[in-house]
């Protein structure tokens, strides 16, 4: 088992670093700037806006209706507004200046104003004053959108995953007190009361309720719980008072996890993330190089150097102000931030915007059987003993699965009922995809597979009856099987058909189980292929090959896996796209998928790859649009055809356009 994980470890390392390795360099080109604590709240800059515009449109009918001004009077007139306009952006560009950066967003601004309050002393040159305040208003207007849309985004998911408890009701010497659910151990009593959020995992011990866990699944119906059954955290109790016994530190809990996954959902990042900031780097300095060209040959080489000078540089201060590629910066980013939002509201955890590119080009998808598409509750359906009772037979099976958590062991120890009678259970080795061996009372006992079988040395005999067999052995000798079934999940057959509308050329399903009862569950939920009786090293094969041949044709096509994470833990990390069972799965899964479905339903993945490959679109709408819309500007600019406000206009309207378009990502339904 160890050998296992150290596996999933390297493999997940190794996936790791080549999306890090795209990164590399393209980082740090907006992070560096780094966010200043002082940023102004939406209601301030809207205040400054409103004020500086009524100053500016003072300015105007001053300037308008005293005559005889000269030019430097009228410049001090406008300076006024200027100033109350764009002291934040001036402040800001003279920080990027001491920190040698030059080329950021403020300060082209503000190069780009000041030169155009300054024009109108150059020799032929027409005075822009006003133009120059609208400039610096219309960009605070942009900077004022962004602002809101941010924090409209941020709101949006926080209040999604509003699912941190924040107090535990503790059972503590004979009186219930209220405490941080850091400070329950495992093993203590909460009560849950009506209203409340459940604060951590455990077990119902009294009471029964229903729970709204839309929060945690995107489930709107109630969920009834009574005891005996597993409580989730992040959980609304909806009725009645329960008892719960913790089973998880609250560090450990759903919730908890939930919210870690989604606040790092940053770390792998999209392409055309990848994309805009590669963008970025060589769109501004090739702007502002061209500007410069702009200003100085068309005067120096064709005519007359200073009568054409001036309205050379002007036409150069346009591109200065397009040259900030802020549409895109802040868009797309918002626009895979907003998709993230949409599938954590049907209950999918997207681990990073990587994945959503994934997901959007998925070409092969590969199931494992059991607890993926399958309950993973098995049946006992019928006990075969050779040479001892059935209650024996049973019991020896019960008692070697003690300490596992495979869906046959619940099942095994849930069929023999109280199972810790005082048996002595020691020396427990679970040999994934083959079954157990333990010592019970001294004994040896070996509980599964054939293979299992085979390397006891036992005679196994064959059973004709179509489901999971699972064999007993004791001290190397046979001692009979126990025949189990399990059912397909509700909605698995409507998985795959989905699956297939979206596009997916490929679905397989790879089982440890045998071949008769993989090829039965194949044939019902309509798989293009089965392939049974895998170890997990097998799968992990199997899954290589299939990515070799996954893509091909030209196609960008990836390969997704999804399991339940027990036994598949490997496969989940070599996988374009891993995607783990989560209320079911081993939290060795959470860790190792990239996506985690919080409900256990097959189905959510054809949701999930609408989300994704409309998250797409609506970036790539965003970046065609945007830097269609600038090389227009740029190109009228340079034929003198855009004056300044209608490039400010232009900039910042592609800005708040491409924001709201991104904003429709996080409404999307999948
Ligand atoms: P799957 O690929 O269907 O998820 P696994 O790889 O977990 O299945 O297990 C494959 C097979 O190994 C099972 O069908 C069973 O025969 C055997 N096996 C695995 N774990 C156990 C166990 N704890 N007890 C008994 N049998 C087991
Ligand atoms: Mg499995």
């Amino acid at each position: 088992m160890s050998s296992e994980s150290e596996e999933t470890k390297r493999l997940r390392a190794r996936k790791y670093e080549t999306l890090r390795a795209d990164e590399a360099g393209s980082a740090g080109a907006e992070e560096s700037g780094d966010e200043d604590e002082e940023e102004m709240e939406p209601k301030q800059k809207l205040l400054q806006i409103l004020v500086s515009a009524g100053l500016l449109v003072a300015a105007v009918i001053v300037d308008k209706s005293v005559p005889g001004l000269a030019m430097w009077q009228r410049l001090l007139i406008y300076l006024i507004p200027y100033f109350a306009a764009g002291f934040d952006v001036l402040k800001e560009a003279g920080e990027g200046l001491a920190h040698h950066e030059a080329l950021n967003e403020d300060f082209l601004m503000c190069v780009a104003t000041v030169g155009a309050l300054l024009i109108g002393f150059v020799p032929g040159g027409k005075p822009q004053f006003a133009e120059a305040v609208f400039v610096m208003l219309f960009f605070q207007v942009g900077e004022l959108f962004e602002g809101i849309a941010e924090g409209n985004s941020t709101r949006a998911i926080s209040q999604l995953l509003d699912i941190r408890p924040d107090t535990a009701n503790v059972e503590r010497g004979g009186a219930v007190q209220t405490v941080s659910p850091e400070k329950v151990s495992v093993g203590e009593v909460i009560v849950v009361r009506p209203g409340e959020k459940v604060p951590m995992d455990g077990t119902v011990i009294e009471g029964t309720t229903s729970l709204n866990t839309v929060a945690l699944t995107g489930e709107s119906a109630p969920r009834d719980v009574t005891v005996g059954d597993p409580i989730l955290s992040g959980c609304v109790n909806l009725s009645g008072v329960v008892r719960v016994r913790v089973e998880k530190a609250f560090g450990e809990s759903t919730a908890s996890k939930i919210l870690d996954l989604v606040q790092h959902a940053s770390g792998a990042k999209s392409r055309s993330e990848k994309f805009i900031t590669r963008f970025a780097r060589v769109y501004t300095p090739v702007v502002v190089g061209a500007a410069v060209l702009l200003a100085f040959l068309p005067p120096l080489f064709c005519g007359h150097f200073t009568r054409d000078f001036a309205e050379w540089l002007l036409r150069a201060l346009t591109f200065l102000i397009v040259s900030c590629p802020c549409a895109l910066v802040v868009s797309v980013p918002l626009a895979y931030f907003g998709g993230i939002g949409a599938a954590s509201k049907i209950g999918v955890l997207i681990k990073g915007s990587g994945f959503m590119d994934s997901l959007s080009r998925a070409e092969t998808v590969v199931f494992d059987k059991t607890g993926t598409l399958t309950k993973g509750v098995f049946e006992v359906t019928t006990l075969h003993p050779e040479k001892i009772t059935e209650h024996e037979l049973l019991h020896l099976a019960a008692h070697v699965e003690r300490y596992s958590s495979h869906p046959i062991a619940l099942s095994l120890k849930q069929a023999f009922g109280n199972e810790d009678d005082g048996c002595t259970v020691t020396d427990v080795e679970e040999i994934a995809g083959r079954g157990i061996r333990a010592k019970v009372n001294g004994k040896t006992v070996c509980v599964g597979n054939t293979k299992m079988m085979d390397d006891a040395g036992a005679q196994w005999s064959q059973c004709s009856e179509p489901g999971t067999i699972i064999h007993v052995a004791i001290e190397g000798k046979y001692a009979g099987h126990i025949h189990i079934t399990d059912v397909v999940k509700p909605d698995a057959a409507k998985a795959v058909a989905d699956l297939k509308a979206e596009g997916v050329r490929r679905t397989v399903m790879l089982t440890g189980d045998r071949r008769e009862v993989a090829g039965r569950v194949a044939g019902e939920l309509g798989l293009d292929e089965y392939h049974a009786e895998l170890l997990p090293a097998d799968k992990v094969s199997d899954v290589e090959k299939l990515i070799a041949e996954t893509g091909r044709d030209g196609q960008k096509g990836t390969l997704i896996f999804v399991g339940d994470g027990i036994n598949d833990a490997p496969v989940l990390a070599r996988a374009d796209v891993g995607i783990a069972m989560g209320a079911m799965g081993s939290d060795a899964a959470i860790e190792a998928a990239d996506v985690v479905l919080m409900d256990d339903k097959p189905s959510k993945i054809a949701r999930a790859l609408r989300i994704a490959k409309n998250t797409q679109r609506v970036a790539l709408h965003n970046i065609v649009f945007a830097i269609g819309v600038k090389i227009v500007i740029l190109i009228l600019a340079a034929f003198g055809l855009a004056p300044m406000w209608l490039a400010v206009f232009g900039d910042t309207g592609v800005l708040i356009l491409c924001v709201l378009n991104s904003m429709r990502t996080l409404r999307a339904k999948g």
